[in-house]
């Protein structure tokens, strides 16, 4: 079908092919309509199983498929690498930068934004730099090379005969203990006490110091009292320290200062991690001033029951951006608003009724802590233990793209179970000294042959 007068079909931009961005374009398979997706990033990425790859479990790709690919049959999109700058509602357009700096403008007759969320240092962005978080594929990658690196500077630190060195080394600190912060801390603690002890030497990583922190009263705020506590539990037995009522107040490279109900304490960690708050995409700003719609605390759009924007039926926002009906910033809402807002589209172009305003079908929710050890609330029913993690692992298996992700991750989990080893433990000197020093290794390369030098015979006295 055209739209009207133009003998054209009806051309829709989706910005972001994440949950939401990917649902909606999915479930246009069959409408009338051209579709381009664009994205800053060529893969999908399934972010529940970042922390996987940040600890060496998983591969990238197995968590990453490229758009490309998952797009291939469907011959109605195609995709672009290129980020969104700019939306202009008023004429209809979208602008990106390509990989080569050129400039695209993308017409479109509906848009539909669905661009994320990306982390919160709550007034504090400086915190950046030594407490990175995960968010991405490449905060995954730098967290991996944190991580492996401060197991190596340990070592070297133990050579060296420095135990506060080494004991500042094999401290880890992970702020928010929501889901991503107690996967964090679990898998942390699996390396520290299962996987690594036989590779070294000089250390014994089961010294090593895990302390997850929050502001909040509890562990995994959001999930029943009773969840909590199994969580607290098990993270103890697995040697993990926890202060709740506890907020970060200051960092550098080498600390943490924390504030908790027994006061201010410094503590010596090289090993950062931020899992604690939020804040929207950008363009979630962009759409708010275009269209005077509110934004949150969060930095979130506020957008109409049928996710369209104020006095804008054209323009859809969805996912972890926007804030509707007061649901929570995971994959279930994203997912399910893409859904209806192709609904919503394909009733316009095919000139059917609208459908009702979105409804959320709350699915529940669950969070793993380590091997076996997990927690879920469906439907009135609340598991622990092997139980929900089983449960949790049939249904992230489950969602992962591609037989060929789900039958290697299935592989590397049931291989790490029997081997206690991890495939993904790649790092360089200087990838781990980047991350480690936020300096690259080529400047401080250059600098240390400039001291040898300087302090070397004259060539002819060389040997
Ligand atoms: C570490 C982690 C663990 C999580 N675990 C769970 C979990 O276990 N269960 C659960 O339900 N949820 C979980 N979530 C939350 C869930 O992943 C998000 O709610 C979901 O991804 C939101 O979908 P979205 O489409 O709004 O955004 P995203 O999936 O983040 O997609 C946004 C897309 O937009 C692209 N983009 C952003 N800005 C631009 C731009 N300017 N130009 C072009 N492209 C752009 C991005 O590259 C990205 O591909 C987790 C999130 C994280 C970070």
């Amino acid at each position: 079908m055209s739209d009207a007068g133009t003998g054209r079909r009806h051309r829709v931009v989706v910005v972001g092919g994440g949950f939401g961005g990917l649902s909606v374009t999915r479930a246009l398979d069959k409408a009338p309509v051209d579709i381009t997706v664009v994205d800053r990033t060529n893969h999908h990425l399934f972010q529940p199983l970042l922390y996987e790859v940040a600890t060496g479990i998983l591969s990238e790709g197995v968590i990453a498929p490229a758009l490309r690919s998952v797009l291939k049959r469907q011959e109605n999109v195609r995709a672009l690498l290129a980020e969104v700058t700019a939306l202009d509602l008023t004429s209809r357009t979208v602008t990106a930068i390509a990989p080569d700096g050129e400039v695209l403008e993308l017409p479109y007759d509906t848009l539909v934004v669905s661009a994320g969320a990306t982390h919160a240092y709550f007034g504090h962005d400086e915190w950046a730099a030594y407490a990175p978080g995960m968010k991405t594929l490449e905060d995954a990658r730098r967290l991996r090379r944190h991580i492996l690196g401060a197991f190596e500077m340990a070592e070297m630190a133990e050579l060296a005969k420095d135990p506060e060195e080494r004991a500042a080394w094999l401290t880890f600190v992970v702020v928010g203990a929501g889901p991503t912060g107690v996967e964090l801390t679990g898998q942390i603690a699996e390396l520290a006490h299962r996987v690594l002890p036989r590779d070294y030497r000089a250390i014994d990583t089961r010294q090593a110091t895990i302390i997850l922190i929050d502001a909040a009263p509890a562990v995994l705020p959001p999930f029943k009292e009773k969840l909590q506590r199994y969580t607290k539990r098990t993270l103890e037995k697995m040697g993990i320290e926890i202060r709740v009522s506890t907020a970060a107040v200051d960092m550098d490279d080498d600390s943490i200062t924390v504030k908790g109900p027994d006061g201010e304490q410094e503590i010596r960690a090289r090993t950062k991690i931020w899992a604690a708050g939020v804040r929207a995409s950008s363009l979630a700003r962009m759409l708010g001033e275009a269209s005077g719609a509110g934004l949150d605390r969060a930095g979130r759009v506020a957008v109409q029951p049928d996710c369209t924007l104020p006095g804008h039926p054209e323009v859809f926002a969805i996912g972890d951006m926007v804030s509707l009906n007061g649901l929570p910033g995971v994959a279930q809402p994203a997912m399910q608003e893409g859904g209806y807002v192709a609904k919503v589209i394909t009733s316009r172009v095919t000139d059917q009724p609208a459908p009702e305003p979105f409804k959320y079908f709350d699915k529940g929710s669950m969070a793993t802590i380590g091997r076996g050890r997990a927690v879920a609330d469906a439907f009135g029913v609340r598991l622990t233990g092997v139980p929900a993690f089983g449960t949790w692992a049939f249904i992230h298996v489950l969602y992962l793209i591609g037989w060929g992700s789900r039958i290697s991750t299935l592989y590397r989990w049931s291989w790490g179970m029997f081997t206690r080893n991890r495939g993904q433990r790649l790092v360089t000197v200087g990838q781990a000294r980047e991350e480690l020093t936020h300096r690259k290794f080529d400047e401080l390369r250059s600098s240390s042959a400039d001291a040898l030098s300087s302090t070397a015979p004259p060539a002819s006295e060389a040997r």
